[in-house]
């Protein structure tokens, strides 16, 4: 016998999944150059150089023993020291080294925040659309959770509809912006908006609503302000990773921020150290957090993706197809032609055009379009996508 719930996640493959082994499986049949790929989200920028020297470098430097070895469970100290004083630097805060709890990526963090925060009866709100892996991670904590509707077409949050979903059992929300899969950056407007509601509810219903910040992409935005989220909501707590910021998502690197100022937030800290001690996810990579001791104050060079996503916006835009303004990340999520996501990506994908429906993220009748593919295969596509729309017209 075996849990049923970790059968069931485990023999179902992603959705995304199945494309790109799909993909993969056609480019060995008609030739890589003719699949049209859009599916995995995975960097296709090169680390920054000062990542691969810093390694280089503490490889050469360092004992072995240390670099190799177990760090602190929280992290190096000189790791959250860099990490806290780079969002100081930038955003004018004064966030503290002890705040921090090195991770090994999103995933686990989110994993340790939803279990930090599970109280029995307790409920998590995502926004849609959402990253998929929020709903598995949030039920395997114990949280129930729930979907607020998509606020179509500009995807910023539906505030009214969150109003009415909001309980006494409201532990969180979480929140990803830049947004995968729309692309998305909320403005300060609509943060500020939200803000505000959480307050006003926290102070009815006589405890926190947390606000959960999901932020792979924050460092992924093309010329718009990413608000920096504690310091419009004090309840707010960080999930960071370096997997896209610094294109290394197979190292497992990021951080939890729980800011001083969070209510109750000693306790907060200690319960997520201590919902990853119970899930083994103590002690991030040793080597990646002495090269983030370095490297945090570095930014991604966006010029291919900013490329790729002019071009998939505006050629997309031409043909007639509708999508938000994709100011972030490295998507777009586009209405399907004829309404129905899945079927309009069948027929793509007879086209060996590979675009992710958007059920999966809580939004039916869009499609994912993700970009970090070579500006070559995009200007080949545009005609398949091309002849597609045709056929709706
Ligand atoms: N959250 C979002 C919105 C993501 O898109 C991803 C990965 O694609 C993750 C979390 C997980 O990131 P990590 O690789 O750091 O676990």
């Amino acid at each position: 016998m075996v849990n049923q719930n970790a059968y069931a996640l485990g023999a179902n493959r992603s959705c995304i999944r199945d494309l790109f082994e799909y993909g993969r499986q056609r480019a060995a049949i008609v030739g890589p150059e003719n699949v049209y790929d859009y599916s995995l989200g995975n960097p296709s920028i090169p680390a920054p150089k000062e990542v691969n020297e810093a390694v280089r470098k503490i490889l050469e430097e360092t004992d072995s023993l240390l670099v190799h070895g177990y760090t602190s469970a929280v992290g190096d100290y000189d790791a959250r020291k860099a990490i806290s004083d780079d969002l100081n630097a930038r955003y004018g805060g004064s966030t503290r080294p002890e705040e921090f709890f090195l991770g090994c990526g999103a995933a686990p963090e989110l994993v340790s925040v939803f279990r930090a925060l599970a109280v029995p009866g307790g409920e998590l709100l995502a926004v849609a659309p959402y990253f998929p892996e929020y709903k598995p991670f949030a039920e395997e904590a114990g949280l129930t959770f729930k979907v607020v509707p998509p606020d179509v077409p500009d995807f910023q949050i539906n505030i009214a509809a969150l109003a009415e979903m909001l309980t006494p059992a409201t532990q969180a929300i979480i929140l990803n912006s830049p947004n995968n899969p729309s692309g998305v950056v909320y403005t300060r407007q609509t943060l500020t908006a939200l803000a505000a509601l959480l307050t006003e509810k926290a102070a009815a219903f006589g405890h926190p609503i947390y606000l959960i910040a999901d932020e792979p992409y924050r460092e992924l935005a093309y010329g718009v302000e990413v608000p920096f989220l504690p310091a419009i909501y004090r309840d707010t707590i960080i999930c960071y990773s370096y997997s896209k910021s610094l294109s290394l998502p197979g190292e497992r690197i990021g951080y939890v921020y729980v800011p001083g100022a969070a209510t109750d937030s000693s306790m907060v800290y200690a319960a997520v150290a201590g919902a990853a001690r119970a899930s083994g996810h103590v002690c991030a990579p040793s080597l990646w957090q002495k090269v983030i001791a370095r490297c945090a104050h570095l930014r991604p060079d966006l010029d291919s993706y900013n490329r790729n996503r002019l071009a998939l916006y505006e050629g997309l835009s031409a043909m007639g197809y509708e999508m938000a303004k994709p100011d972030g990340a490295f998507y777009l999520f586009v209405k399907a032609p004829g309404g129905d996501a899945n079927r309009f990506s069948e027929l793509a994908k007879q086209h060996d055009l590979l675009l992710v429906p958007g059920d999966g993220f809580g939004c039916p009748g869009y499609f994912r379009v993700c970009y970090c593919v070579s500006l070559d295969m995009i200007h080949r596509s545009l005609p398949v996508f091309e002849e597609l729309i045709r056929q709706f017209q």
